[in-house]
């Protein structure tokens, strides 16, 4: 803002030039303060996650490509018994490529994909967890994948930052993906 300017100073103009320092210096911002919301793009299906997400990372695989009709999936993993959800919601199911069955849950009015759910899966055979798609919660701007996965694939015009973990294809398992999100920002 130039000094001397007339500006009225609502606190949210207050809250945006300080945002806006913040992206300057290059600092990363804190995640926000639990519960997490969120929702698919109709607004009929709502969800709060009541728990810090065990991991986040970015899928480049084919599947993930045609699934988001995007560059790359965002996986956000979490507890299932984290989650509460609101709305109904359809599902559809494929292999995964981690081994099992794929569970996709999606809002059956807009068609926006919510959460994968696995099963068979060796990495959690209690099918305790999930993957939340991660721009379905309504704090995505804030979320920084710790790894990103099937590189070999992305798109050509994704660029993966530098201290990010990176597996060329399907990790042999997420261990190294939790613990850089505990590190970063386990309490
Ligand atoms: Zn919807
Ligand atoms: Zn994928």
């Amino acid at each position: 803002m130039l000094a001397g300017s007339v500006h009225p100073h609502p606190m949210s103009s207050i809250l945006a030039c300080e945002e806006d320092e913040i992206a300057m210096k290059g600092e990363k911002e804190p995640l926000p303060e639990l519960p997490w919301t969120g929702g698919c793009q109709c607004g009929q299906v709502r969800y709060t996650l009541k728990e810090m997400p065990l991991t986040l990372y970015a899928c480049h695989c084919t599947e993930c490509q045609k699934q988001s009709s995007s560059a790359f999936g965002l996986s956000c993993r979490v507890r299932k018994a984290a989650v509460e959800v609101t709305g109904e919601t359809a599902s559809w199911q494929r292999p995964a490529q981690s081994g099992g069955t794929l569970l996709a849950i999606f809002c059956p009015r807009c068609g926006s994909r919510l959460f994968h759910e696995r099963a068979g899966y060796s990495g959690d055979p209690d099918g305790a967890t999930m993957n939340i798609k991660g721009g379905s919660l309504d704090i995505a701007r804030f979320l920084e994948p710790v790894g990103h996965i099937w590189v070999k694939s992305k798109n050509a015009g994704t660029v993966i930052p530098k201290e990010a973990i990176i597996h060329e294809g399907q990790p042999e398992d997420y261990s190294d993906m939790v613990a850089e999100w505990q590190r970063r920002h386990g309490t």
